[in-house]
Parts: C-alpha cells; sequence; structure tokens
C-alpha cells in the first residue's frame, strides 16, 4: 500500500519526530518511490576537492578560515589527473569542490571547464561557495552543469549565526540558488541534520523550501561535530527542541526529501556514511538516495579536507574503493548510472521510451 507524500508542516513534523515502528515504514516507501520516479540506477559523482582554502569562518566547519591547518590548492594538471581517473571509471560527472577560495580564479575554472567538456563526455558540478554573479555566468556559459550550494538550515537566525557574512555578498544565500537555477543550472542545496541549534520546526521548513527552490539535487547529511570549530561541543537547545545529528534522523529527511521532491537527484551522503560506518550508505540508498559521489581527491590532499573528523579515513585508492562500491550496488540491486544522470536528462530519457 502507498503512502501519501507528507503535505502539510505538521505531517512532516510528525515523521521527524517519530520513532516507533513506523519509521521502516517511511524508508520502504521513499525506497519505492525512488524505484518508480528514478529508477535502480545509482548515479556516480567524482568528488574532486580542488583547494581547502576558504575565507568564511562559518561555525561548523573544520576548513574554517583562519583554523591552523595546512592548506593546498591542486593545479590544473592535478586536477586533470582525477578527471581522467573519473572517466576510466566510467562515472557520468565530476564535481569540483573547494573552499570559498579567492584564489581560484574565474578564468582558471572557466579555462577547466571548457577542457573537461571538451576532453570528455562528464557532465560538471561545481561547488565552489556564494560565487560572483557574473563568474557563475561565465562558468555556466562555459559548459558547466550544475551548481551545488547547500542552504545548510532555512532558519535565517541560525544561519546567520553559524556563518558568519563577509560583508561583499550581493545576495542572501537562497536567493543566489534561485538566481543560479535561472541560469541554467541544474542546481543542488541541502542542509545539514542536527545542527546546534536546529529545532524540529526549522527542518520540515526546509523540506518545504526544497520544494519551492524545485532543486534538481538534494544532499542532506548528519551535523559531525568538528572539535576545532565553535559548534565543536555545543548543544544550545533542550533535547525536546534540538534534532539529534543521527543516522535515523538523517535517513528520515533523506526519505521525505523522496516523498516531496520524487524526482530530484539525492545523494547518500560521505557524512552519513561517517556517522554510521556500518551501513550509513547502504541505508541511505534503501531509503531514498540514487546518486553516490565517491571521493577522486588525492589521498595525501585528501586528508587536509578536513571539514570534519573521520571523513578522510578511508585508506583505498580510488580504484580499491570503486571495487568495493560496485560489490555494494551488486548486493543491492542495483547499477551504476550510465552518462550524466541529470534530472534533465532522466526526464528525456522517459519521454524518448
Ligand atoms: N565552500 C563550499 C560551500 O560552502 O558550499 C563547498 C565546500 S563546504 C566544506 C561543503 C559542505 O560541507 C557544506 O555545505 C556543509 O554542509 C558540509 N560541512 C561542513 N562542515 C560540516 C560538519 N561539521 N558536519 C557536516 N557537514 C559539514
Amino acid at each position: 500500500m502507498s503512502m501519501e507524500s507528507p503535505t502539510s508542516r505538521q505531517a512532516v513534523l510528525e515523521w521527524l519526530r517519530e520513532e516507533g515502528k513506523r519509521v521502516a515504514s517511511l524508508f520502504s516507501e521513499a525506497d519505492r518511490v525512488r524505484q518508480e520516479r528514478v529508477g535502480d540506477e545509482v548515479h556516480l559523482r567524482g568528488l574532486i576537492e580542488v583547494s581547502n582554502h576558504c575565507r568564511r569562518q562559518c561555525h561548523y566547519c573544520g576548513i574554517r578560515a583562519g583554523r591552523r591547518t595546512e592548506r593546498y590548492r591542486m593545479t590544473e594538471s592535478e586536477v586533470f589527473d582525477c578527471v581522467r581517473l573519473a572517466v576510466k571509471l566510467e562515472y557520468g560527472t565530476v564535481v569540483l569542490q573547494a573552499g570559498e577560495d579567492p584564489g581560484i580564479s574565474t578564468e582558471s575554472v572557466t579555462g577547466l571547464v571548457r577542457r573537461i567538456k571538451s576532453e570528455t563526455p562528464l557532465a560538471v558540478t561545481l561547488s565552489l561557495g556564494e560565487r560572483k554573479l557574473a563568474e557563475l555566468e561565465e562558468w555556466r556559459a562555459a559548459g558547466a552543469d550544475r551548481y551545488l550550494l547547500k542552504h545548510e538550515t532555512s532558519d535565517d537566525e541560525l544561519f546567520r549565526r553559524i556563518h558568519p557574512a563577509c560583508g561583499d555578498e550581493e545576495l542572501h544565500r537562497l536567493e543566489l540558488l534561485r538566481r543560479i537555477k535561472a541560469m541554467g543550472y541544474e542546481t543542488g542545496s541541502g542542509v545539514m541534520v542536527g545542527i546546534p541549534g536546529q529545532t524540529y520546526e526549522s527542518l520540515a521548513d526546509d523540506l518545504f523550501r526544497f520544494r519551492e527552490l524545485d532543486l534538481e539535487m538534494i544532499g542532506c547529511g548528519p551535523f559531525v561535530p568538528h572539535p576545532e570549530t565553535p559548534l565543536g561541543q555545543s548543544n544550545v537547545l533542550s533535547p525536546e527542541s534540538q534534532v539529534p545529528a543521527t543516522d535515523t534522523m538523517t535517513l528520515k529527511v533523506v526519505a521525505l526529501a523522496r516523498l516531496m521532491c520524487p524526482d530530484a537527484n539525492i545523494p547518500s551522503t560521505t557524512a552519513l556514511a561517517t556517522v554510521n560506518r556500518e551501513k550509513g550508505r547502504e541505508l541511505g540508498l534503501l531509503s531514498g538516495a540514487n546518486v553516490w559521489m565517491p571521493n577522486l581527491t588525492p589521498s595525501k590532499y585528501r586528508v587536509l579536507y578536513e571539514v570534519y573528523p573521520g571523513k578522510a579515513k578511508a585508506p583505498d585508492t580510488a580504484e580499491e574503493f570503486h571495487q568495493k562500491l560496485l560489490a555494494t550496488l551488486a548486493a543491492l540491486g542495483r547499477r551504476p548510472g550510465k552518462g550524466p544522470g541529470g534530472r534533465n536528462t532522466q526526464a528525456k530519457s522517459e519521454v524518448r521510451s
């Protein structure tokens, strides 16, 4: 029997607070809707963490400005080695992610995007923070397909508290996301689940926000405290109000996102696999997720891109990890996606078939 997609804030809140046996039915319904709407393919997006320099001081993030840690910025040739690896492993997309790094120039990204688009069949996702509208336009014109910028929380007061402004922002982050979408990017956003200060009500609002923004990609991972950041120890709300940063709560958000935005691409995130090392990734894929973002960053840099502890522990090379990934997918009865795996391409192939 199929379950209605929750349409009221009250219904979403009830699911977020549900702790009994009904939770299993939420996960299985999200899995059913995932299969019906986006199929059994799991799209593989090779993540390349191109720089850990950042001008921001986000209270949650281990690569925030001012934290004493070794900084790196990959050369174009190093990035391109990772791009070639993505092609070899038959991934459909590369994701170029970094701290908000002014040392990454507009032209360098334009050149890289042009080169990837002309020399490979890959889709390109950029995740470089709040960059200027003019450069976002230029990168789109150069061929970038997608932009990923999480709004982290739709509670404006909380967002401002944990994400101090630099003072030269052109737009509020939500408005920036709308503009990115209007530029023709497939647009991704998402939230951290269990940020200290996050209420159930604001998390419910986040889910409606995904729908309102008509996102192509929705990434939700648990907040993982980093001890060397301001949010490393704090838990500012009472236990009744504070959303816990657990795997189960994150899976509920993934499942609700699938029910409320059935055609979106939804990753089973690394943060989820970090809080539940045994089964987090699989459980995400069984609760509505259809995307996996394997990390292609060279290990000497990966250990320095420590946005939260435990993230970089995996000792595998990309090739070793890929073999495990294929085995995991096979065991779940799923298969790697073919081609770029955008929401738009899926819709087009549905029309053709
Ligand atoms: N600078 C870009 C930006 O801000 O969008 C991309 C890099 S940023 C490090 C990527 C994501 O890491 C953020 O959107 C945030 O959700 C996640 N992140 C950072 N610190 C985290 C933490 N302590 N726990 C979980 N996720 C975290």
